[in-house]
């Protein structure tokens, strides 16, 4: 176990669930409905620097209607998986990258920066309170997210001056019950989800907000999810709403688009490029225009399009559709290419490949 920089009490919750309710929970989680046992909360001020580190019994916070978040948004989040190995041992995923992404998050949302040892020793120690929440079986895992807001009670709009942060935990079913099946595409033309100089790369509530207009309207034209492009000129692709995008050509390389400064720098997506090399392709980060998707699709220059991130791992993506036209890659099924590297990356979470990268981290 990590060595915590804090000593993590923990407050046991008289109201646990009991194995029986916990098992029937865990024999069908979905996604994001179900919470566990406990919770990990720490404070920050100015004075007193991230103090008070704790795993407390899971339950509702109570909020003072001037608390900062509520009205300014000042707020950020993270989303990781522990996996259980087949020996029963419990990992995570590259919680380091976790810690990291939220610092640079947190630096762009005038947040204080946790440091590693405290999202290390936070996550850890909430896990270690509710191993028995892991699921094991199929492709199920605790999703845990740690979170930070403003929660200092005041209206001056200026960076908050107390800051707390907590964990919470989830168990998530396999994303695909029947296998997994590509995604359809919306291209929002009217909306952007990030710009030149926002908050774009940073995980943060807001961003997210943005996205659900966009988000319904894909869904209107009956599309799962949403592509957004570039804020100035509207031709490069950036990222989906919650997800990473690759572009598999026939020649056997894989495109993802370059951080442009406004897409979210996705762990999955970072570890396709290491993973994807590792199984002999050639992987380029450049830019990459919705011309280019629409045409390479149908002139077979790409044979499989995919999105990734932590809650799928990736995703097949099958048709794009926008205003007055659409093109699909595929045959309904996940290509070749896709499922590959799919496999080989859920084989190192679930510990059934070696982890010759040093990605898992036992709890
Ligand atoms: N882009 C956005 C906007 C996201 O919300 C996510 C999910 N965190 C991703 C990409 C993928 O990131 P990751 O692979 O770290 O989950």
């Amino acid at each position: 176990m990590t060595s915590t920089p804090f000593a993590a009490t923990v407050s046991r919750n008289p109201a646990a669930k009991t194995p029986e309710q916990r098992d029937a929970i865990l024999a069908d989680p979905g996604f994001g409905n179900h919470f566990t046992d406990h919770m990990f909360l720490a404070e920050w001020t100015p004075d007193t620097g991230w103090a008070n580190g704790r795993v407390v019994p899971y339950g509702p916070l109570s909020i003072d209607p001037a608390t900062a978040v509520l009205h300014y948004a000042q707020e950020i989040f993270e989303g990781l998986k522990a996996y259980v190995h087949a020996d029963g041992s419990v990992w995570l995923f590259r919680p380091e990258a976790n810690a990291a992404r939220l610092q640079r998050s947190a630096h762009r949302l005038a947040l204080p920066e946790l440091p590693t040892d405290w999202f290390l020793g936070s996550v850890t120690a909430l896990v270690d309170a509710d191993r028995d929440w892991v699921p094991s079986g199929g492709e199920k895992s605790l999703y845990l997210r740690p979170f930070m807001f403003a929660s200092e009670v005041f209206l001056g709009v200026r960076p908050s001056q107390h800051v707390t942060y907590s964990v919470i935990a989830s168990p998530a079913g396999a994303y695909f019950k029947g296998g997994v099946k590509p995604v359809s595409i919306w291209l929002s033309s009217q909306y952007s989800r990030a710009g030149t100089g926002g908050t774009g790369a940073a995980k943060c509530g807001g961003n997210y907000a943005a996205s659900l207009l966009p988000q319904q309207e894909g869904m209107e034209h009956g599309c799962e999810q949403v592509v957004f492009l570039d804020s100035t000129e509207h031709t490069w692709i950036e990222e989906l709403g919650g997800m990473n995008l690759y572009f598999v050509h026939s020649d056997g390389s894989i495109v993802t688009p370059t951080l442009s400064g406004s897409i979210l720098e996705g762990i999955t997506r970072d570890s396709i490029i290491q993973v994807a090399r590792d199984l002999g392709h050639e992987v380029v980060e450049r830019r990459v225009s919705i011309q280019e998707w629409r045409e390479g699709v149908a002139d077979g220059s790409i044979t499989e399009v995919f999105a990734c991130g932590t809650a799928a791992v990736i995703t097949p993506v099958g048709t794009l559709k926008w205003d007055g036209g659409e093109v699909t890659s595929g045959d309904g099924e996940a290509g070749k290419v896709t499922s590959d590297i799919r496999s080989a990356l859920i084989d190192i979470q679930y510990g059934r490949a070696e982890d010759r990268h040093g990605w898992l981290t036992r709890v």
